[in-house]
């Protein structure tokens, strides 16, 4: 098949890894027959640098014009002052609302080789493997932005509507028919009335995917059920901060930021792909970041926006075997153990290919 794919390396370890996933799927379209043409624009702290706005308008046409985007990470100290009226997190937030990308989905899994390093007793963390749907362009993260208050009073507003909740809970629940047919959604019923709509509309949603099992967590109680029984979960369907914190605790489960995926879709086949961590500004321009999340993004991309499930698959089957080769980047070695450089994994996983 022929796609175009629009590549958005970002700043720090952005370009680092994207690099990286380029050239993986590169080979993927070698090996399988197709025909990737990569386009690639500018976002954040070096968008700004170059035109002023985190996201320029060309960048918004190159990705109008492909099929997909792959985004490495925006952000760094140099642009970090928060008095300054352009802040490179906006081209993400910007990008993410324009192109409408309402479900962001990001699997977190264990890797048997990896539990023993990891800070929670490995006999918890075996089989864990858990997708995140999180609500991506509404709730507090989006509430009206006019009033806000000032001086010593301030407040953010969080908002829901049937349709956006619907929209999330309808990609949930598929996600779980395909999975284990387990689905909880966290909410702050008892509290928020927002939430209460959201668990409202939820239970509503359920009717039509009568064999997903359902079960509901408020939003406290569910940080620690994540702790305590990680692998008794399969689908997990959350507002845009609860999500928002919820994955990012049980990146923790996964070892390392560096080894989690991310995929933001709307209803068509369009998506951006980029991993969970940001620019990691304490190792970038030193060839050692992690690049699994940034991978493990090129198979979601490869999967959810070109359906081609068995390209997407083989990249999973090669970062599975360069792991169980005992290969392991700075973030991932155990003490003691020796570490290789973004390169050096990437070449073991092209390898196989
Ligand atoms: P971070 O994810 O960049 O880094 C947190 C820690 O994890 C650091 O110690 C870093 O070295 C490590 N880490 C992250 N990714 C890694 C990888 N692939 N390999 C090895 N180690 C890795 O989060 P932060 O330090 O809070 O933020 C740094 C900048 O990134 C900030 O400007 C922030 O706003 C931005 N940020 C951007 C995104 C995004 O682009 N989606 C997400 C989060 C943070």
């Amino acid at each position: 098949m022929k796609a175009t794919i629009a590549v958005l390396p970002g700043d720090g370890i952005g370009p680092e890894v994207v690099g990286q996933a380029k050239d993986l799927l590169a080979l993927i379209a070698a090996k399988f027959g197709h025909e990737f043409t990569f386009v690639e624009g500018m976002i954040g702290g070096i968008a700004i640098d170059e035109t002023g706005e985190p996201l320029p308008a060309e960048t918004v046409a190159i990705c109008e014009a492909a099929d997909a985007i792959l985004l490495g990470a925006v952000g760094g100290p140099k642009w970090s002052d928060p008095t300054a009226t352009v802040q490179p997190e906006r081209g993400l937030l910007e990008l993410r609302q324009r192109f409408g990308l309402f479900a962001n989905l990001r699997p977190v899994k264990t890797y048997p080789a990896l539990v023993d390093h990891a800070p929670l007793r490995a006999e918890l963390l075996r089989d864990v493997d858990i997708l995140f749907v999180r609500e991506l362009v509404s709730g507090i993260y989006f509430g009206d932005r006019q009033e806000q208050g000032a001086g010593d009073v301030s407040y953010d507003t969080m908002r829901y509507s049937r349709e956006e909740v619907e929209q999330v809970a309808n990609v949930a629940f598929r996600a779980a028919q395909g999975r284990r047919k387990k689905l909880c959604s966290v909410d702050k019923a008892n509290v928020l009335a927002s939430m209460r709509l959201w668990r409202r509309v939820v239970v509503a949603v359920h009717e039509e995917y009568e064999e997903v099992e359902l079960e509901h967590l408020l939003v406290d109680a569910a940080t620690m059920h994540l702790l305590t029984r990680p692998a008794s979960f399969d689908v997990i369907v959350a507002g845009n901060m609860f999500g928002d914190i919820l994955s990012d605790e049980a990146s923790v489960l996964a070892g390392s930021l560096g080894m989690l995926p991310s995929a933001s879709l709307r209803s068509d086949s369009f998506g951006l792909y980029e991993p969970v961590h940001g620019s990691a500004p304490d190792i970038a321009g030193q060839g050692i970041a992690n690049p699994i999340g940034m991978f493990l993004s090129a198979a979601m991309l490869l999967r959810y926006s070109l359906q081609l499930e068995d390209e997407a698959r083989a990249i999973e089957s090669a970062v599975d075997a360069a792991l169980d080769a005992g290969l392991r980047t700075a973030d991932i070695a155990g003490e003691g153990e020796a570490s290789v450089s973004t390169g050096e994994f990437a070449a073991a996983v092209k390898n196989r290919l």
